[in-house]
């Protein structure tokens, strides 16, 4: 019996052994092609030998030194690389360990700019229904998804909430993507009025959401007219590139694509591709300076900040990406992969949409194509489908969302950005093959 509190209290996973490129073995020698890099985590596959390298070095030299009395080489220039790699006046950057801690950094520091910016009546944020911020008390308070929520909600702050970008569920038979905009818009206008802009501190949104709801890409115009907001009102707009950020959507940050640059960005997850704990937070100049003409300090702090050997190696990975021009092989990839989806994928029975950003997809599962009407959640048909893509050699990250309370099943493909056409193939066909038994099952 394992000690290990794991996902499940009852299941143990199986051992994984070693991994090499797309591919991971587990204990009994079986093989895993690792299409959803773990969780949109290993970018550059596995056992990168450059990766590895750098990482040998720092632990050979400067395993971690505490930020109470250092800082290191490595920590510096990861910082140098992603300014320099960043858009707009995105000048400086916090280290931290994850996702979670990363969100939680950038709540933080909105709270304490605008306490020092003379606003410290500003005390909420707005955040958007089905969203995922990550799982420690302030990202979990933000986010949406009322599965993750529920019982943990008396312990929550209070959020003001506004509609997800989701023109799939969301946009009426008769209105264009312009308009279904427009309307997302106006609601989030009447919610900063209704809310009162004075308490607002900033409004939090995934650029390309991906946990809760499978991939979903903002409409055009979306970001733009957020920003536009947020600026109109005094906010401060959260970007949370966790997930879909670092490379994963074909621009080094997802938002580059909607023409916006926020005022705070978290990133995480492909920032070290796994190879070590790492995430960060990038702060404009409009947020630091107060800061830095102020106090003086960010009234913050983890024991494991600027760790050297995780910005080793996630300045490595970077390194990597930049040298191997990998973005553009995510945008031919990504290419090839959605219409790959949309090919194969689309007209079968109990498929509703497929859609994505680069290396970053989804496809979502309905009960009937025509009303959109989500399965029973008992059939619990995502997790039927991990199984079934395991058994044949795949990794693919299927999950259930809230769609108007009910639950609705989604698969995220978001493979290492090195993954080769033939592979591609491979995962589409293996995900057609198990889709169209388990929806059979489940219909
Ligand atoms: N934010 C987003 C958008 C995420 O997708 C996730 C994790 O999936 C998190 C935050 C939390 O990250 P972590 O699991 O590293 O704490």
């Amino acid at each position: 019996m394992s000690h290990i509190i794991h996902r499940s209290l009852k299941v143990t996973p199986p051992v994984a052994a070693s991994a090499q490129g797309v591919w991971i073995t587990d204990r009994s020698g079986k093989r895993y092609l690792d299409a959803s890099g773990g969780a949109a985590v290993s970018c550059l596959g596995h056992g990168h030998p450059d990766v590895l390298a750098a990482l040998h070095q720092q632990i050979d030299t400067l395993a971690y030194a505490h930020t109470g009395f250092f800082t290191s080489d490595a920590a510096e220039q990861l910082a140098d690389q992603l300014v320099r790699t960043a858009p707009g006046d995105l000048n400086s950057v916090y280290f931290v360990s994850g996702g979670s801690e990363a969100v939680e950094t950038a709540l933080k520091l909105a709270r304490q700019y605008c306490v020092e910016t003379g606003q410290p009546e500003k005390t909420t944020f707005i955040g958007r229904r089905q969203s995922y911020h990550g799982n420690t008390l302030g990202a979990l308070a933000v986010g949406g998804n009322e599965w993750r929520r529920k019982q943990f909600a008396p312990l929550l702050m209070d959020v003001a909430r506004v509609s997800a970008c989701n023109a799939y569920r969301d946009r009426l038979p008769d209105e264009s993507e312009q308009q279904y905009t427009e309307r997302l818009l106006n609601e989030l206008e009447q919610t900063i009025l209704d809310t009162g802009a004075e308490k607002i501190i900033g409004f939090v949104a995934e650029t390309v959401s991906g946990a809760t709801t499978g991939a979903v890409p903002p409409t055009r115009g979306y970001f733009a007219g957020v920003r536009k907001l947020c600026d109109k009102y005094g906010l401060l707009y959260i970007a949370d590139e966790v997930m879909c950020g670092m490379g994963r959507t074909g621009t080094l940050h997802a938002f580059e694509q909607d023409d916006v640059v926020p005022d705070i960005v978290t990133v995480a997850k492909g920032l070290g591709g796994g190879y070590q704990p790492i995430g960060a937070v990038l702060v404009s100049d409009k947020v630091m300076e107060p800061l830095r003409n102020g106090s003086g300090m960010f009234q913050h702090g983890h024991t494991y900040i600027c760790h050297p050997t995780a910005a080793a190696a996630a300045l490595a990975v970077q390194q990597v990406i930049e040298r191997d021009n990998l973005l553009s092989r995510v945008q031919h990839q990504g290419n090839y992969l959605l219409q790959q989806l949309h090919a194969e994928l689309a007209g079968l029975d109990f498929v509703g949409d497929t859609r994505g950003r680069g290396l970053f997809a989804g496809v979502e599962l309905v009960r009937d194509k025509t009303t959109k009407t989500a399965f029973d959640p008992a059939h619990k048909l995502h997790a039927a489908i991990k199984s079934a893509c395991l058994e044949k050699g795949l990794m693919v990250y299927p999950m259930g969302g809230t769609i108007d309370g009910q639950q609705g099943d989604h698969i995220l493909i978001a493979p290492p950005f090195i993954i080769e056409p033939s592979q591609l193939d491979f995962v589409v066909e293996t995900l057609k093959q198990v889709i169209i038994r388990e929806t059979a099952k489940a219909a």
